[in-house]
């Protein structure tokens, strides 16, 4: 038997520094090590011939040293070059500072290479490439894991590390599955997977590894879930509310008509509500499908039969954002709404707890501030928590048990195909709204290269000048160390320096403090601000109905689902809206991606697409989590 629980500075190769950093990756024992499964694959396995790669093109060759390794001087930097010959053609390879190469390599011997190849006029050349002594695989020869990002542990570091983890571990692991799931639905053994997740020997190596692991985190989930839903089953009665308080009394007095799948859903929630079942409800739909009208409804029905209404939401921002919408809709009917975030005054506070408490207020709407134990309803019948993926079950639970078994509705705004959300929410009962609202435009989409960067900022501009606020959306925010990711922070300054210097440009990263990241959305939403650059940070369910640009860099960073609520942000107003993905990269998976995104505006095509691409492990943690 092996010691899962085994510290990671125990494992070869980690020493006390190393250990922060990998403590810092959530990395703390060596089952967290082993469990650290790569983002991406780097196929250094078959050699090209160089005139048969592309300019700018990653790929492996195989090549006999011609020279020795020469030294020049450009200043302070240092060039090192070898010449060497595939036996078609020579190619340049050039290293900087790397003054112990120089009595590396041996003329006629022949060693691999693997970076980027450039090719022009005719000439090849590599630039600190990543290489081998032919026959010996150390770095090459072999399909390579590209690790989630690392800090300050390099790719082969931590490459080293867990290959040692998963040597001590190797056919040590017990098999977590029972043989008869094992051989029914032919999965690899644990042993096998969580070696081949990592360094796989080929293509179907990797496939068979993952879909092991996928499956066991999916079952997994769902025996967990099931075990949820049947503690509702045991449970005493819910509340019946009132079949005399009709919800047609607020419908005629909208300013819109429902949707017939609004409609649909809320006859769902009311026979719900009337039942004697408690309801545990998941109410999926689109960005911009109506979902908070439906609550609103929803909770009318609840106060007028003589409950309270609980309104849980992300952020600040959402929840003063419901407040306006709940207060415009049913203050008319007497219904008493207040908001409850950490950002009040504590005197405010106390009030709104005893005001609550003696049932003076009618609905709640707040953020995690409501969860507080002294926060006690008089009569809690109703409990609404808006874009779900931020609460866990556990925080449903908490507000829950504020009443007594209180009807829940959990709102989601990520669409996903029907035969997923029974897997991830197994212990919801499901209702989609399909359909959006007749007065929506499409957000015409493009997705560009690098060469219209100035004409995608030209149009960006127009907008601006026309009065409009745009969106910029980044990927990370800080700079991988192997890869060529704008950083916010960087890419901020730019602009405010020099592309916008004309305009009112900020920022938003998810280092910054809940109450930072709140101002500055107000004062976006107030139009105190132009330009808008973010990593994905910024709330899905925000309306700045004035902003309709959104420029996404580096798209094909992105998940198609992810692109799509992104997207969601802008299209919240009277303008015509435009989102803009740029993106690098040639690949078969990438342009289809960048298709599907200019082809529709519909969520669930686009998951159900997404789902095509990726396979269903990327919707439950396994890669998800890890890469974000
Ligand atoms: P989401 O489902 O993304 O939370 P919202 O509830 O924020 O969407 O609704 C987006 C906007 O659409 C709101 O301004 C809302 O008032 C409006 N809306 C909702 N239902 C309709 C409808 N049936 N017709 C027209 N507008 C609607
Ligand atoms: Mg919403």
């Amino acid at each position: 038997m092996v010691d899962l629980e085994k510290s990671v500075q125990y494992i070869k190769n980690v020493g006390p520094t190393r250990v922060k950093l990998l403590n810092k990756l959530n990395i703390n024992t060596l089952e967290d090590l082993i469990s650290y499964f790569p983002r991406n694959y780097e196929d250094r396995g078959i050699a090209k011939k160089l005139s048969d790669c592309k300019d700018g093109e990653e790929a492996l060759i195989k090549a006999t040293a011609v020279t020795k390794v020469s030294e020049s001087f450009a200043g302070r930097l240092k060039i090192y070059r070898l010449i060497v010959r595939d036996g078609e053609n020579a190619c340049t390879i050039t290293w900087y500072n790397q003054s112990y190469l120089k009595n590396v390599f041996k003329i006629g011997r022949t060693y691999n290479f693997y970076g980027k190849v450039e090719t022009k006029l005719g000439r090849y050349e590599i630039k600190s490439p990543i290489f081998d002594e032919s026959g010996e695989n150390k770095n090459t020869g072999k399909i390579i894991p590209i690790y989630p990002l690392t800090y300050g542990i390099s790719q082969n570091t931590i490459r080293k590390i867990i290959e040692n983890g998963v040597d001590e571990v190797y056919e040590k692991l017990d098999e977590t599955l029972p043989d008869y799931i094992l051989n029914n639905y032919k999965l690899m053994g644990i042993n096998e997977a969580i070696k081949k997740i990592h360094f796989p020997e080929n293509k179907s190596d990797f496939i068979k590894a993952r879909y092991r692991l996928v499956f066991e985190e999916l079952l997994g989930f769902q025996l967990a879930l099931l075990k949820i839903k049947e503690s509702y089953k045991t449970e005493e009665k819910g509340i019946e509310f009132e079949r005399q308080v009709k919800m047609s009394d607020v419908i005629n007095t909208l300013p819109f008509r429902l949707t017939n799948a609004q409609l649909r859903v809320l006859e769902e929630i009311d026979n719900d509500m009337e039942s004697t079942k408690p309801m545990n409800r998941l109410l999926q739909g689109d960005v911009g499908s109506g979902k908070t009208i439906v609550s609103i409804i929803a909770s009318y029905k609840a106060v007028k039969s003589g409950y309270q209404a609980a309104i849980l939401a992300p952020t600040a921002i959402l929840a003063s954002q419901h407040m306006e919408n709940f207060q415009k809709t049913l203050n008319q009917f007497g219904i008493k709404s207040e908001m409850l975030v950490s950002s009040i005054t504590k005197k405010n506070k106390t009030e709104i707890k005893q005001r609550l408490a003696n049932g003076e207020i009618d609905i709640l709407i707040g953020t995690h501030a409501m969860l507080e134990e002294d926060v006690v309803f008089k009569n809690l019948g109703l409990v609404v928590t808006d874009e779900q993926h931020r609460f866990g079950v556990k925080q449903r639970a908490k507000i829950a048990s504020k009443g007594n078994n209180p009807d829940v509705i959990v709102m989601s705004a990520t669409p996903i195909p029907r035969t997923l959300a029974l897997i991830l929410y197994g212990d919801l009962d499901i209702s989609i709204i399909n359909e959006l609202p007749p007065n929506r435009k499409k957000i015409d989409t493009f997705a560009v290269g690098k060469n219209f960067e100035e004409r995608v900022n030209r149009f960006v501009e127009k907008q601006i000048e026309e009065g409009r606020q745009c969106y910029i959306v980044c990927p990370l925010v800080e700079e991988d160390e192997e890869t060529e990711l704008k950083s916010v922070t960087e890419l901020a300054e730019k602009l405010q320096k020099e592309t916008f210097s004309k305009y009112r440009v900020e920022y938003l990263h998810g280092k910054m403090k809940p109450k930072e990241k709140d101002e500055i959305m107000l004062k976006f939403k107030n139009g105190e601000i132009d330009i808008l650059i973010s990593t994905t940070v910024i709330e899905v369910g925000v309306d700045v109905p004035n902003s309709n640009i959104m420029v996404v860099e580096n798209a094909e960073r992105f998940g198609l689902a992810q692109l799509h609520q992104l997207r969601g942000r802008v299209g919240r107003g009277e303008y015509k809206s435009y989102c803009i993905l740029k993106y690098e990269g040639k690949g078969k998976v990438v342009q289809e991606r960048m298709k599907i995104m200019c082809q529709t505006n519909d969520g669930f095509i686009i998951s159900e697409k997404d789902l095509e691409l990726r396979g269903s492990g990327d919707f439950f943690g396994t890669a998800q989590h890890r890469n974000s």
